[in-house]
């Protein structure tokens, strides 16, 4: 097997056994590049001198045994995290050329491991979208089957792991861009519980619901990410000070005595009937692993697009003032007074969805609507997350489809927002509430396409999704498949 088409953690016992350095590990992974980037276009930035620097150091930390734990991996990252290295674009034309003056404390934790950061990847243009189409600069492919989605907003983390392109990356989560284009390009992710991981660095799109975390080959590889970016940082006030376990333990448990609940509202109608078959496979693994299957409700299911649809673009609109055509980026020189001068940059510098979600944003927390919209959103969300403390009584952890269908061809819902919003309509509950949700993939359809299952825990429970994902994936058997390309 060529370097590049390893596991994190195979890539690891490679370079702890000596059989390959830093050096050559990275070497692949960029030939791999070149020969699949052409289609995939996962990457806006890739910093090969960089991480070829960082990949000689990393050998020599190893050599002299201060090699972190991710010691010589290379990684990669989407493009919404502040890197010094490296522009951070967040796949937008106004943030085209900025390079922030700081890391963020993910990139730092990442580098602190020992790991090589190759480059950033594509995005939907502040996270705002569901197959990464809304990039300003180029959409990413499902290495599955070019010219279908990769997912998003997360859609080039997702697809550069996928065709081993990167050994793991970073995506964003704020309604699901993390879980679903797993599910999608058939790779793990997860959204940690809101607080786990720090946020200072990640560019806000909603504060109150953004979470960064890992999108892998794998489980144990998801695990091994975890260990690394979780944990308390003085400089996001969000985040908690709790203890972080070491996640690769949950990986040897098995799942006596574990409840899944299994909630009637998440398979309802527009469910995919291959997504729904793959699921309830799922579900009968668990099962046969020892867990004991039990009937869950969350009533307000139905609610979750409105509230999601207001709430997150009332904070963006709020988060995106900031980009004003003075303090960063992109800047209109044709204006000839400050109103004129915002008002050019923004209207030239945002796309459609992101002016899209501003209004929106903007009228639901005008005086005279802020009751009737965003208050009345808030007090759903409150009904939401009650749902899910009610379900969790019964049940350890909750396992529902990811997205209710297989990726489908680029183009197709791009022009239909409404459409795209409803795709979300499984995983937003997960960040309207703050606990941890993970994908893992379970099976394909008969065209090959990959399908996730999505777990959900309480949270800070994210221990309990890894052991029902390994036991999972064990059986599941789909691990290690790979796409072929052609
Ligand atoms: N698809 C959702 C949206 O468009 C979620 C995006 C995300 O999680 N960043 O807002």
């Amino acid at each position: 097997m060529e370097h590049y088409a390893f596991t994190l953690h195979g890539a690891l016992d490679l370079l702890d056994s000596g059989a390959v350095t830093s050096v050559a590990l990275t070497e692949s992974v960029l030939a791999r590049i070149d020969a699949v980037e052409p289609q995939v276009q996962a990457y806006l930035a890739l910093d090969r001198e960089g991480a070829m620097r960082q990949a000689e150091q990393a050998d020599h930390l190893r050599k002299i045994g201060q090699g972190g734990p991710l010691c010589g991996v290379p990684l990669a990252v989407k493009d919404v995290l502040c890197t010094t290295s490296m522009p951070t674009t967040c796949g937008s034309r106004i943030l085209e050329h900025f390079v922030a003056p700081y890391d963020a404390t993910v990139i730092t934790r990442l580098a602190q491991a020992g790991s090589v950061l190759l480059g950033k990847l594509a995005m939907d243009e502040f996270a705002m979208g569901s197959t990464s189409e809304n990039c300003a600069f180029q959409t990413p492919n499902n290495p599955w089957k070019i010219g279908y989605v990769a997912g998003g907003s997360s859609g080039g983390s997702a697809a550069a792991v996928a065709a081993d392109e990167c050994f793991a990356s970073l995506g964003t989560d704020t309604g699901g861009s993390i879980r679903q284009p797993a599910s999608l390009c058939g790779t793990v992710g997860m959204k940690p519980t809101y607080g786990r991981v720090s946020r200072y660095g990640l560019v806000a799109f909603a504060s109150s619901l953004d979470q960064v975390g890992p999108l892998t080959k794998d489980v144990q590889d998801c695990a091994l990410m975890m260990n690394t970016i979780s944990g308390y940082d003085p400089q996001d006030s969000t985040s908690i000070q709790l203890p972080v376990p070491d996640y690769t333990e949950a990986l040897l448990e098995g799942l006596q005595g574990v409840r899944i609940g299994v909630p009637r509202e998440y398979f309802g109608e527009g469910l995919d009937p291959e997504v729904d078959r793959v699921v309830r496979q799922g579900i009968a693994m668990l099962k046969e692993a020892g867990a004991t299957i039990v009937d869950v409700t969350l009533p307000h299911t139905d609610y979750c697009v409105a509230v999601y649809y207001l709430i997150a673009p009332a904070e963006a609109s709020s988060n995106l003032a900031r980009f004003d055509g003075v303090r960063y980026g992109f800047r209109d020189r044709t204006a000839d007074s400050l109103i004129d001068l915002y008002k050019r940059s923004r209207s030239q510098g945002f796309g459609d969805e992101v002016k899209r979600r501003i209004l929106i944003g903007t009228y639901a927390l005008s005086a005279g609507y802020y009751d009737a919209y965003y208050k009345k959103a808030s007090q759903v969300r409150t009904l939401i997350k009650d749902d899910f403390a009610k379900a969790f009584s019964a049940c350890d952890l909750i396992i529902s489809p990811v997205c209710p269908t297989p990726s489908w061809k680029i183009g197709d819902k791009a022009d239909d927002p409404l459409a795209m919003y409803l795709s979300d309509i499984l995983t937003l509950s997960a960040n309207l509430a703050g606990i941890p949700g993970m994908s893992v993939p379970c099976g394909f359809n008969a065209e090959g396409l990959p399908i996730g299952v999505q777990l959900q825990a309480t949270h800070f429970n994210e221990s309990i999704l890894f052991r029902a994902a390994y036991n999972l994936e064990q059986r599941a058997g789909v691990a290690g498949k790979k796409p072929v390309f052609v």
